[in-house]
């Protein structure tokens, strides 16, 4: 039996290193702070179209990813989105963007006033650092203003969260006293390096404190920072569709797939309405200056059940899957209660939500292991489930948590 271990890919497919999929090249592109001009944006669904399949999906990572390209089309794309300013000219900068920011920054008054100017910051420092260019492009930061996205909801290696007297560096188990913003941004390019040295003393590979949370305090200490336990945030997270702090609006994308046809007409109807771009956020919606509703394929009612399941793209992208697990999440969604999320996935690598789900089910050739409140990586509480099995399951076992 493969394990996740054995699955992960030691790098993020960008358009420099694409990723073979069953479907032909995949390909992720990283707009700047999760936001998108409607010129970068239209030239994205113009990539999808000419050379991909013209599927856009939007990550958990804030990410677009977009699929079935050949070598040459990547090639091409990658022209394209260097000129478009959507991907750095140099690798080795690219390599170095995966940089969560609070998708409401700016927006939402409860978010901290100096988000967008740390994420700048922060982006800036990494960016200027050749020091860090040993950072695989998985390692990834954030920096978490809290508000309606409450501090803790961005998952990274590295965090800057925001707490009433400033900034803390989070990362594994623990974090550092409350510092400056400056300092805080310092301090988590000074934490970086030493996960590389740190790393090269063990397995030669640079060390994950998403991975490996117990280094969190030897990292912190080496840095020159306090060691404080870490104070984890309830999973709760508020919808990302709908009517959101600042005005804004939220779409959502079930399971985070689009035609590039609905991102287009998104992307027209934020023009015609005066303006210049929007947001992507890591659960899997767009962030739109005003309401815009009765669209081709985006949810905007957050009651929608199908906003509380997840799958991987299944067999139809990748040789791994299972089973059609998109399929059996939409067949499962009407009975997963509200607040709870149902994740299908292909395999045990559980790209689609590598968290804790509600209910997490692994396709196994025809049926399913079912893993409740746990990841893909638990020991299931059932095995070798059918559909009308686990919607039994869900009847009877969600609605017992949630009631
Ligand atoms: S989780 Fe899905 S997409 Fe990821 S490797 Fe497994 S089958 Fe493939």
């Amino acid at each position: 039996m493969s394990t996740v271990q054995s699955l992960v890919k030691g790098w993020c497919p960008d358009l420099f290193a694409p990723m073979q999929a069953a479907d032909g090249l995949l390909v992720r592109i990283r707009p700047w702070f999760g936001r998108l001009s409607v010129v970068q944006a239209e030239s994205v669904a113009e990539l999808a179209q000419r050379f991909g399949n013209g599927v856009i999906e939007l990550t958990n990572r804030a990410n677009l990813q977009l699929r079935g390209f050949s070598p040459d089309g990547a090639r091409a794309a990658l022209q394209i989105a260097i000129s478009e300013g959507l991907v750095c000219a140099d690798p080795a900068h690219e390599r170095r963007r995966a940089l969560l920011v609070s998708p409401l920054a700016g927006l939402d008054p409860d978010c901290h006033e100096q988000t967008a100017t740390c994420a700048g910051l922060l982006q800036d420092r990494i960016l200027d650092a050749d020091d860090l260019e040993a950072l695989p492009g998985k390692f990834g930061f954030s920096v978490d203003g809290g508000g309606w996205f409450p501090v803790g909801a961005l998952s990274a290696d590295i965090m800057l969260q925001a707490c009433p007297a400033g900034w803390k560096v989070v990362l594994g188990d623990a974090q550092s006293q409350p510092l400056a913003m400056e300092a805080a941004v310092a301090g988590a390019v000074s934490v970086a390096l030493g996960c590389i040295t740190l790393g090269s003393v063990g397995d030669g590979k640079v060390l994950r404190p998403s991975r490996t949370p117990e280094a969190g305090p030897q990292l912190l200490q080496q840095a020159g920072f306090q060691v404080c336990p870490r104070e984890h945030t309830p999973l709760f997270r508020p919808p990302a569709v709908g009517s959101l702090p600042g005005q804004v609006f939220g779409l959502g994308a079930v399971m985070g797939r689009l035609t590039a046809e609905a991102f287009l007409e998104c992307v027209h109807a934020v023009q015609d309405a005066g303006h210049d771009g929007f947001r992507v956020t890591p659960w899997r919606s767009l962030i739109v200056p005003e309401p815009i509703r009765d669209m081709q394929e985006f949810v905007t009612d957050a009651g929608d059940p199908r906003l509380r399941v997840q799958a991987c793209i299944g067999p139809m992208g990748c040789v791994r899957a299972g089973a059609d697990v998109g399929h059996a999440a939409l067949f499962l969604a009407p009975e997963v209660p509200r607040g709870e999320v149902l994740h299908v996935s292909g395999c045990i690598k559980g790209c689609a939500h590598p968290g804790a789900a509600s209910m997490t089910l692994i396709a196994q050739q025809g049926d399913y292991d079912v893993v409740c409140h746990g990841r893909t990586t638990d020991r299931p509480n059932w095995t070798h489930q059918t559909l009308v099995q686990v919607k039994t399951l869900l009847r009877t076992e969600l609605k017992d948590f949630a009631s």
